[in-house]
């Protein structure tokens, strides 16, 4: 239990060096003709830009929809800017002072940080060993503590750990409040893993969130969003900030919904590269949390500062997240993760 004053603000390191494996960016940018697009759109909205955005960003919603299918409409969607605001909007609307949220750690690190600057009380619960949730051990913390938010991340960040379906539906059945299904790297899981938004029509209290700035290649366009029921929708209208997604926004995230096949089409090489990565550094010998996400977690160093350190000044940046003596390197290109073992090599 906390409160704001010991907390550190967010701050995954910006440092500018040839190798950036630091905060789960996909390494891959737009094609030169989806830039091309890009730049046409960006030019045919600012003659328009004396005027406020569509407030409510239904055009976005529909093809956010669309995307996700599961029959979703647009009344069922929301977006924001980035899914942090996303999750800041669910905890305005949801938390709030003599109200307390849930998570199992470790997670990610906004979580807590959102909930305690909402005045939401922050209950941090424990993960198993292998960075899985125990369904017992979670339904048990729920009638302890009657959060009225429960987070799960599936994949997590930072351990790459996928949730088994029956471990959600035990949570979201248990919880009294509402539960925030976190699937910021949903598209990396392996095929066939299930997404929360199968259990969102007997769920009335279920959101699910996601995000563009991952698989979709689009972390500079700051755009998150969520499905879930219409009057959890009409709650969050009622905590946003007017106009909050911006004429631009909205029409480069419109772009790259249209153009999801380029975008996500290197979604398959990163899911090889992360299996590669997993491979090779338990040749290492070393300890290798499984990953569903674009990102691996490993150690566990008596130093890890010193690991991290070296690493940086071979031109590797990665990050120290995660339980003490863990690192956690994103996945890039192969010339990248060339890299990154080269200097691992050294410094180990
Ligand atoms: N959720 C998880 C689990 C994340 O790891 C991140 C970013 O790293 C986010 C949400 C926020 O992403 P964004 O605000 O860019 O959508």
């Amino acid at each position: 239990r906390s409160d704001l004053r010991g907390r550190e603000p967010y701050g995954a390191p910006q440092i500018d060096v040839p190798v950036r494996l630091n905060t789960n960016e996909n390494p891959y940018g737009p094609s030169p003709s989806l830039v091309e697009d890009l730049a046409r759109v960006v030019r045919e909205n600012a003659a328009g830009l004396n005027r406020y955005p569509d407030r409510d960003a239904m055009a976005l919603r529909a093809d956010l929809a669309a995307y996700l299918g599961h029959g979703l409409t647009a009344e069922q969607v929301w977006a924001a800017n980035g899914s942090n605001e996303v999750i800041q909007q669910i905890l305005q609307a949801f938390g709030g002072p003599g109200r307390c949220a849930l998570g199992f750690e470790p997670s990610y690190s906004m979580h807590p940080i959102l909930a305690t600057g909402a005045a939401t009380e922050w209950i941090a619960g424990a993960r198993e060993e292998d960075f899985g949730i125990d369904p017992a051990k979670a339904v048990a913390a729920i009638e302890e503590h009657r959060p009225d938010v429960v987070f799960l991340t599936s994949p997590n960040n930072p351990t790459g750990t996928a949730l088994a379906p029956e471990t959600i539906a035990a949570i979201v059945a248990a919880a009294p409040g509402m539960v925030v299904v976190d699937e910021a790297y949903f598209e990396f899981a392996r095929t066939g893993t299930p997404s929360a938004l199968t259990l969102l029509p007997d769920h009335p209290r279920l959101i699910v969130t996601r995000t563009m700035s991952k698989a979709f290649a689009m972390a500079g366009t700051r755009l998150g969003y969520l499905a879930a029921h219409p009057a959890v929708i009409e709650a969050l209208l009622l905590v946003r900030l007017p106009y909050h997604l911006s004429t631009l926004t909205q029409a480069v995230a419109r772009t790259a919904l249209a153009h999801r096949q380029e975008l996500l089409g290197t979604v398959d090489r990163l899911r090889a590269e992360r299996d590669a990565t997993v491979d090779w550094l338990r040749g290492r010998g070393l300890k290798v949390a499984d990953s569903d996400a674009n990102f691996v977690l490993f150690g566990h160093f008596p130093n890890r500062r010193a690991v991290w350190e070296g690493l940086l000044e071979r031109g590797v940046l990665i990050r120290e997240v995660g339980p003490p003596g863990w690192l956690r390197v994103s996945i890039g290109t192969p010339e990248e993760m060339a890299a990154f073992k080269a200097a691992l090599e050294e410094v180990l």
